[in-house]
């Protein structure tokens, strides 16, 4: 068990205002990733929370720093991991859920029968902001069967609200809030 303070944490991620459009101040988390110490007290705190009765499965990770932390915590802890792709990137036959921006509409997909009734599944992100990225993805897994256990992510943007439009029942966990 690795044992980075939140403070060492936050000092590894690195604010870049306007990217990748004026206004946004985009939390790039390489600089986490590329301390061992770092990236490992993160898998470390999501895995711990998500033990027990809280205990996982399937790992979904939504692209693409998703990827990152999901398919790293999947092998960490020895469960499934299943990919939830931006519209056009999957090869075989997939389903399909759209969602809301702030002007129109952006979609998620995943292979079809990646999942089965029973998986317990754990949700992966590096941000949580606003929520709709993350709540698409709930609604894939559920499409195809499998319980949302739970919600995870490196960072959350807590003044954006996002936790709020989870759906009841599943457990959000945050290794940094801001
Ligand atoms: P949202 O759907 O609003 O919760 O946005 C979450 C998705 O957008 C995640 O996949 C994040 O990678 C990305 N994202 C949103 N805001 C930021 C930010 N300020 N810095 C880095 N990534 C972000």
């Amino acid at each position: 068990m690795t044992n980075a303070s939140d403070d060492a944490l936050k000092a590894l991620i690195r604010d870049v205002p306007d990217f990748p459009k004026p206004g946004i101040l985009f939390k790039d988390i390489t600089p986490m990733l590329s301390n061992p110490d770092a990236f490992a007290t993160v898998l470390d705190r999501i895995s711990a929370h998500f033990s027990g009765p809280r205990a996982f499965d399937v790992v979904v990770g939504i692209e693409s720093r998703g990827f990152i932390f999901g398919a790293a915590l999947a092998a960490r802890t020895a469960t499934s991991f299943v990919p939830v792709r931006k519209p056009g990137k999957l090869p075989a036959a997939k389903d399909r859920v759209e969602y809301s921006l702030e002007y129109g509409t952006d979609a998620l997909e995943m292979h079809k029968n990646s999942l089965h009734s029973g998986n317990r599944v754990l949700v992966v992100d590096d941000v949580i902001a606003t929520g709709g990225t993350v709540c698409a993805a709930i609604d894939l897994v559920k499409l195809q069967g499998g319980q949302v256990v739970g919600a995870a992510f490196a960072i959350e943007l807590g003044f954006l609200g996002g936790r709020k439009r989870i759906p009841e029942g599943v457990e959000v966990f945050s290794v940094l809030a801001y």
